[in-house]
């Protein structure tokens, strides 16, 4: 089979590799979509040590069941089927309940590193377990399937932010995880929705996606501008989609007393926290990792519009222009959202 392999360090090939078996309780799939994640942006130079060569990396991903385990029930071949990105063991402690995500064995497809190896999608086939996999309506296209992962990290931090309805939120960060926490919010519940990014292209993106303000600031501005939004009171819940010092303290700064602070963004590894005003404030600061079964969720608002993804896809292409993207997302290129990779497609049938 083709697979886009990461051969050594910032050097992707499309080689041509064994087409895997499945195990007992495994499917073989054939992938038609698979996103390229930041996470894989940043393992392509070996700054993560998440991504050591070689490795056929790729984690969000849709395709149609090829081949199916002996032990496998439920699924059958030509389904169409999107899975987990996080491979748990459905038998620790966290599993059993419910919080796979933090799962004690867990392993990420297309990821290697010191623990573990596990082949990813970007190729035209991957094997992945029978647990981890959802099945796919009609009406959704692969390459929006592709986006299920990160509607579901979206969902999560929503669902962790525990809205009751007719809160007011801040999201931090008009990225990809910023513009979907906006719509996943606004399903939730929120009945107000402040996205705040210093790039005006995405607060565009964030405006379209239903934003109702979207404040291109940063810092005390940004802070003062929520809290006239407001009435001095502050928002009920600002989602952090950054990670960095000052978007961390905007974050603290912008919620009301009581308020709570959920922790998406973790693009450097510690901030500075600001302690009295936490405690003082009685904040609830809470960290948000993957998802933990929203899915189906995921995939129900899709269907039913509540959240759009469409626009967030920049480009979809063959898996033999794959190295190109991602030199193009390394290099920070201007105005790039996702990019989805489609192994199994012939160039002419992507276009
Ligand atoms: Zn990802
Ligand atoms: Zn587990």
């Amino acid at each position: 089979m083709k697979a886009l392999l990461l051969s050594e360090y910032k050097k992707l090939e499309l080689a041509e590799l064994p087409q895997p078996e499945p195990g007992a309780d495994e499917v073989l799939v054939r992938v038609a979509a698979c996103g390229i994640c930041g996470s894989d942006v940043h393992g392509y130079d070996g700054t993560s040590g998440r991504r050591i060569p070689p490795i056929v990396m790729g984690h969000e991903a849709a395709g149609t069941i090829a081949k199916v385990g002996t032990a496998v029930s439920g699924f059958q071949v030509g389904d169409r089927v999107t899975f987990d990105s996080t491979v748990y063991c459905g038998q620790c402690d966290f599993c059993r309940r419910g919080e796979v995500n933090l799962c004690d064995y867990r392993q990420v497809v297309g990821v290697s590193c010191g623990d573990y190896r596990r082949a990813g999608a970007f190729a035209e086939y991957v094997v992945v377990p029978q647990r981890i996999l959802y099945k796919l309506p009609d009406a959704l296209s692969f390459p929006a399937a592709a986006m299920l992962e990160a509607v579901s990290v979206a969902l999560h931090a929503v669902r962790l932010s525990e809205l009751q309805g007719g809160e007011t939120a801040l999201v931090i960060g008009a990225g990809m995880i910023g513009l979907l926490t906006l719509q996943a919010a606004r399903a939730g519940g929120a009945s107000r929705v402040v996205v705040a990014d210093i790039d005006a292209t995405r607060l565009k993106l964030a405006k379209e996606m239903g934003a109702d303000h979207t404040l291109q600031l940063s810092g005390a501005e940004l802070v003062a501008e929520v809290m006239r939004l407001t009435e001095n009171k502050g928002v009920d819940v600002a989602l952090e989609a950054v990670g960095r010092n000052e978007t961390v303290s905007v974050a603290i700064d912008s919620v009301r007393k009581g308020g709570t602070v959920t922790l998406i963004g973790n693009i450097t590894p510690e901030v500075t926290l600001p302690l009295q005003k936490v405690v003082t404030r009685q904040l609830r600061l809470q960290g948000t990792a993957a998802s933990a079964g929203e899915y189906q969720q995921a995939i129900e608002l899709m269907m039913s519009g509540k959240i759009q993804v469409k626009p967030l896809i920049t480009a979809v292409a063959p898996l033999s222009e794959g190295a190109r993207w991602f030199e193009r997302l390394y290099a920070h290129e201007p105005n790039l959202m996702k990019v989805v990779l489609a192994p199994s497609e012939t160039a002419e049938a992507v276009r």
